[in-house]
């Protein structure tokens, strides 16, 4: 018998259990995948870390957070600064004083804003979606270059339908700063994000290959409490209707050279070409490896039972997870958390700040 079922080990669920099993309570983790780590888990081929669910970054402008995952791994001195290739044209992101030179030759702060300002004009009033808000916020030129096909490709949809606070993660800078982040602290674990989730789950009892919506009577007595990090539509076996997500497809391919494409992260934003990203691994932990491995990042429709990426949080979806949302209070013994029960496009810093409030919220209770 235990104190708590932790459903999942992404993250959220490796922080409660941490957190509850430090503080003397029973844990066991139920992972339906054959790893721990839900998608921040990385696969080692020939001493490079493959992100195997999409390039994670650690950033994050909470000390306590940022003092919480140092506890178990040592972070490097990695800062993400992607590059952009509209058909062949290399642009620096995020957009700043690079990116404004090169697509108008412009060289002061004052140029720039001039520029844009000149641009935003179209946008009357507060933007209604992501199209205006990109609009309003870096004007017409780079909303066309930089931003539609990317969005549109990762969305499935036009900018036009999608609310305007995806695009408010990326930021706009007048300096000559190509740092994608602008987070106090930033970094990869050295070694990789398994060790990062092994040491939140070192000596935690761990069940993987263990699907708890499919073996729900079996687990009914283990424990007092459950904490469900799977996704919340599922749990209630899709009695209101499926939530949409995006789903990702990775291929990834290995190259005998030292350096493919000379950074982590290249953006393609052309709506033509049909992934958004391709991810060059080793330079995430400065890799000198002769070989190099580089995964293209296609977006894909999302279909139940496949991984599920981004929550799509349009009107509709929303409505519908406010509903799932009152099912789960009277769910008195089960505590929903994380980007999949939660419905929300959490960071990583995010999550494990959500992590560390569901537990100590969970010990102020008696069990
Ligand atoms: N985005 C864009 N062009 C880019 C990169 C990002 O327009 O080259 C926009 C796009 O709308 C995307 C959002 O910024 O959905 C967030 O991008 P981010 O890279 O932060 O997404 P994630 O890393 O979570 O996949």
């Amino acid at each position: 018998m235990y104190d708590y079922l932790i459903v999942g080990s992404g993250l959220f669920g490796a922080v409660v259990a941490r957190e509850l099993t430090d503080a003397g309570r029973r844990v066991l983790v139920l992972e339906r995948r054959e790893h721990t780590g839900g998608n921040v888990y990385c696969e080692e081929k020939e001493g490079i870390n493959i992100h195997k669910y999409g390039a994670h970054i650690f950033h994050t402008s909470n000390r306590a957070v940022w003092d919480y995952v140092n506890r178990f791994v040592e972070f490097n001195n990695y800062v993400n600064s992607p590059v952009a290739n509209f058909n062949g044209e290399l642009y620096n992101m995020p957009f700043n004083m690079n990116t404004f030179n090169k697509l108008w030759g412009v060289t002061t702060p004052k140029e720039a804003a001039a520029k844009i300002d000149e641009q935003r004009k179209v946008i009357v009033g507060e933007p209604r979606n992501l199209e205006e808000q990109a609009i309003s916020l870096v004007g017409t030129d780079i909303y066309t270059k930089l931003i539609k096909g990317y969005t549109e490709k990762q969305w499935g949809r036009s900018c036009a339908e999608l609310p305007a606070f995806i695009i408010k993660r990326l930021p706009v800078r007048f300096t000559f700063d190509n740092n994608y982040f602008s987070d106090r602290y930033q970094g990869i674990p050295i070694g990789g994000f398994n060790k990062l989730v092994n040491g939140l789950l070192s000596g935690i009892e761990v069940r993987v290959g263990i699907d708890y919506n499919k073996s729900r009577e079996e687990y009914a007595e283990a424990a007092a409490k459950v904490v469900y990090s799977g996704a919340i539509d599922e749990y209630f076996n899709y009695r209101l209707g499926e939530l949409t997500y995006r789903g990702l497809c990775f291929e990834t391919e290995r190259f005998t050279e030292e350096n493919h494409q000379g950074v982590a992260v290249m953006n393609y934003t052309a709506r033509e070409v049909p992934y958004t990203r391709s991810i060059e691994h080793k330079h995430f932990e400065f890799g000198t490896q002769p070989v190099t491995y580089v995964t293209k990042e296609y977006p894909a429709d999302w279909h139940p039972g496949e991984e599920a990426y981004y929550p799509l949080n349009d009107a509709k979806n929303q409505a519908l997870y406010q509903e799932y949302a009152k099912l789960a209070k009277g769910e008195t013994n089960v505590i929903f958390g994380g980007r999949l029960a939660e419905y929300r496009y959490y960071d990583m810093d995010d999550v494990v700040e959500r992590g560390l409030t569901v537990s100590k919220e969970l010990l102020a209770k008696t069990i």
